[in-house]
């Protein structure tokens, strides 16, 4: 196992669309099985490969109190979406924000698990809203993209000089 590097905005490949996974291999599961460490490590509920600069269509999930509930979707696609919820929001690739963002309430979800087995299901709560944002990742879109431009070009400001301050600290220690 290993941990990948998480992308954040505003890095231009966040903004790829990933393409369809073309086979549920060994080297498949290998990038799930990174995916999960990276993500129970940062720690978060959710990684879609897009944010590890895999740009193949791909999620892994985990709601759970305990880290022990995770969820593989391969080449996800919602069917039907019922409701609306506005829930606050954070992401691995845009650290120390969160922002409310409405969005379906549940979702049915057509995908293939771990092992390639095609699977109709669906969710709601936390998960529903964890499913609709990582693969809004997948389609190269991130969540500040549903605030207004103001407020996304004062994150993007704000995580870039974070950036400059991390690589002088650096510099320093080096
Ligand atoms: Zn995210």
């Amino acid at each position: 196992m290993a941990k990948l590097k998480i992308l954040e905005f505003p890095d231009p490949r966040l903004r790829k669309k990933a393409v369809p996974v073309a086979a549920v291999d060994d080297a498949l599961r290998q990038l799930i099985d990174d995916m999960f460490e990276t993500m129970y490590d940062a720690p978060g509920i959710g990684l879609a490969a897009t944010q590890v600069d895999v740009h193949r269509r791909l999620l892994v999930a985990d709601v759970s109190a305990e880290k022990d509930d995770p969820y593989v979707l391969i080449n996800p696609e919602i069917v039907a979406r019922d409701g609306l919820e506005v829930s606050e929001e954070g992401c691995l690739s845009v650290p120390g924000y969160y922002e409310e963002v409405e969005r379906a309430e549940h979702v049915r979800v057509n995908y293939l698990d771990r092992n390639g087995a095609a699977i109709e299901a669906d969710f709601d709560g936390l998960l529903a809203v964890c499913v609709q944002h990582e693969i809004d990742h997948l389609d190269g879109r991130l969540f500040v993209d549903y605030l207004s431009e103001a407020k996304r070009q004062r994150i993007r400001k704000r995580l870039q000089k974070d950036r400059r301050l991390q690589i002088q600290e650096t510099a320093v220690v080096l």
